[in-house]
């Protein structure tokens, strides 16, 4: 097969959490985070909060044996193995940050199945403070995305992706659960795929709007639905792959698999500027 690019989102769709909310919480800085919540972006508060651990003598190898202790769904370990073995190009596109992700898919041996991951910047400083920085720099250079919050908008990532000469022609699954995978949902094609997580804020937006949305919608709610939802996928890309290249006007597969009923998809409305704006993916 022709490598499907698969894109997943982190927090909420590898994970089954959001690792910045189990940070805080595990760490103990629950009540600081939500005193400086109403104050600054979420990207630059988390770069706050470090710091704040970091005054408190609190190590990057404490934050790092947090991360690790962040349950991970077997199936999801699994799905991710299997669809790599089938020659898909895996890749993250996640509003978490380098440390975390890297931190998490080192414990769990899954770095090797990743060929890139977007997401903010952070590292380690000479002190030994774990700085956290916005995937754009929205001070000098704003995305000017009204959908997205400003350290992020996955469509620039995105398209970004869609326009390499590395992906040409070859179709895309993206993963996701949250309010910010909605944009980079926007820029899918009819040939591609959408898994939105069942009853998170990705899966409500596209009920809500799915005339804009090109690509097929499959829903997913756990572990094991994700693992079954992609690997159909890949299998029946790959099947559809097979016959167009031998008889291409036989083409008849089944793409009805998972996916949002229609009576929901046509209960569509128009995006409005009501929209999330700056809502934690
Ligand atoms: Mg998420
Ligand atoms: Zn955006």
């Amino acid at each position: 097969m022709a490598g499907v690019v698969v894109i997943f989102d982190f927090d909420q769709t590898i994970i089954d959490c959001e690792c910045d909310d189990w940070v805080v919480e595990e760490m103990g800085a629950t009540q600081l985070f939500n005193q400086l919540l109403p104050t600054m972006p979420w990207n630059s508060l988390m770069d706050r909060i470090m710091a704040e651990f970091h005054s408190q003598g609190k190590t990057t190898e404490e934050i790092a044996e947090c991360l690790k202790r962040i349950p991970l769904h077997p199936q999801i370990i699994t799905a991710i193995k299997s669809a790599h073995a089938h020659g898909c190009d895996l890749r993250i596109l996640s509003d978490a940050n380098v440390f975390y992700i890297e931190t998490i898919f080192k414990h769990h041996g899954l770095m090797e199945y990743f060929s890139e991951i977007h997401t903010n910047l952070s590292f380690v400083d000479e002190e030994g403070k774990l700085k956290i920085f916005p995937h754009h720099d929205f001070t000098s250079s704003p995305h000017g995305c009204s959908l997205c919050p400003p350290n992020m908008c996955k469509s620039i990532v995105m398209k970004q992706m869609q326009s390499s000469a590395s992906v040409e022609g070859r179709r895309f699954i993206y993963i996701g659960d949250g309010s910010g995978d909605f944009c980079p949902s926007l820029k899918l094609g009819e040939r591609d795929q959408v898994m939105p997580r069942k009853n998170f804020p990705l899966w409500e937006l596209i009920c809500k709007n799915s005339m804009l949305i090109k690509a097929s919608v499959h829903e997913w709610s756990d572990g094991e639905g994700l693992e079954r939802v992609l690997l159909h996928l890949i299998n029946t890309i790959s099947i559809e792959e097979n016959n167009s290249s031998n008889y291409p006007q036989l083409i008849s597969v089944d793409c009805k698999f998972g996916t949002i009923p229609n009576s929901i998809r046509e209960n569509t409305f128009l995006i409005t500027s009501q929209f999330p704006t700056a809502a934690k993916d």
